[in-house]
């Protein structure tokens, strides 16, 4: 069944125009700028992605989390969604904020989009934040990096959403009521969510086709994510644009769906594996896809540790878990590590690493490894982050 969302109901705090001031009001209000992460944090609070949460984390809900990967109520709960605005302008803000003040909250470009009734200011632990959640406290880790920038002082408190951010994916920007209402009209009853930071291949492909295959589930669920990714990833224009032309060209209306989540990628291994499963079944996902490696970056997390994060946290997802997989030669198909039993060089080699060589030195993408219509795409060029 299409499970209820996480801790029972669907966070709404979007929306409330009788309650929110007037926009003449809303500029007597102390302010502060949000970076981009924090911005796509705000909204999917206010649509309810995270629910049940409904503002950025306490001091004692980071410390539960970080300490115990549980929210205060004890569901677990892997990743704090933090406020800690840096900057000569932000900081003096927040230094002047008392508990209960409200906040206007403007989003990267300087619009406003949210209100914040401040509850609580705090140190923000950043040593505790990074080697907790990342497990590592070097800075050439992307996120560790985006912590190490962020203010001292966070801000935590309850929060009203002004309006959606402007997105270059509008369409498939959902809010998990709008994808909670098209698995209804479609009669889905359980759907697999398939997270993607990377164009389709045909490992992807294999993966996403098996889970189709399955009598437990109804439909698929692509979202792939268009925040801020890091340097060397495609960018989530690419990204978009592949998907849209493979699902349209090789997939059924009536059997999946696809649609963008603009969160920032949290490469946080396991646990950004348990975070996404959470807001997943939040958008109504009764199954999680789990690949190899899924969230991670360098060498910094065991590649199946995302795997077993669910035996020791329970978010009412099924996990669906997947060995790597890869083209054989001899079995001339898709395969995984648990079909195969061919040597490992007859594995062609499908990495987004060998693929983004194969383009850079201006070669043809294998049809083993790459849809021609995303090897189109991919083969324009200026398709990675710089
Ligand atoms: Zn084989």
């Amino acid at each position: 069944m299409i499970p209820e969302p996480y801790g029972g109901h669907l966070v709404n705090r979007f929306g409330r125009r009788g309650k929110s001031p007037a926009a003449e009001e809303l500029q007597t209000l102390p302010s502060i700028q949000l970076t981009q992460d924090e911005s796509y944090d705000a909204e999917k609070i206010g649509i309810g992605a995270y629910s049940p949460l409904e503002g950025f984390s306490s001091g004692a809900e980071f410390e539960s989390i970080t300490s115990h990967t549980r929210l205060e109520n004890g569901l677990p709960w892997s990743m704090p969604i933090v406020l800690a605005p840096s900057g000569h302008e932000n900081t003096s803000a927040v230094s002047s904020v008392k508990k209960g003040d409200a906040v206007l909250l403007n989003d990267f470009t300087g619009r406003p989009l949210a209100l914040l009734t401040v509850s609580e200011k705090y140190t923000l632990d950043k040593g505790a934040f990074a080697e907790k959640t990342y497990g590592t406290k070097d800075t050439s880790h992307p996120n560790v990096e985006e912590i190490a920038n962020m203010g001292q002082v966070a801000l935590a408190g309850s929060l009203e959403l002004l309006r959606r951010l402007d997105s270059p994916f509008s369409s498939y920007e959902l809010t998990p009521e709008e994808s909670r209402s098209h698995f209804a009209r479609m009669g889905w009853k359980s759907v697999a969510a398939y997270q993607a930071r990377n164009p389709p291949h045909l490992a992807h492909e294999y993966i996403q086709r098996v889970t189709l295959e399955r009598d437990d589930v109804d439909a698929l669920f692509i979202q792939p994510v268009v925040g801020k990714l890091k340097h060397g990833d495609y960018k989530p224009e690419v990204i978009m644009e592949a998907y849209d032309v493979f699902v349209s060209r090789y997939y059924r209306k009536e059997s999946v769906l696809l649609g963008s989540l603009s969160i920032s990628m949290r490469y946080a291994g396991p646990r950004a594996v348990l975070f996404y499963a959470i807001v997943r079944r939040n958008y109504g996902c009764s199954h999680y896809i789990v690949g190899r490696d899924q969230a991670g970056v360098g060498s910094y997390y065991d590649p199946f540790a995302g795997h077993r994060i669910f035996d020791e946290f329970d978010v009412g997802v099924h996990p669906i878990r997947y060995n790597e997989t890869f083209y054989c030669s001899i079995c001339k198909n898709m395969v995984s590590t648990k079909v195969c039993p061919h040597p490992e060089s007859s594995r062609v080699n499908t990495s987004q690493t060998r693929i983004r060589k194969i383009l850079a030195e201006g070669g043809q993408i294998p049809h083993e490894i790459i849809r021609p219509e995303v090897a189109a795409i991919l083969s324009r060029g200026n398709v990675t982050i710089e």
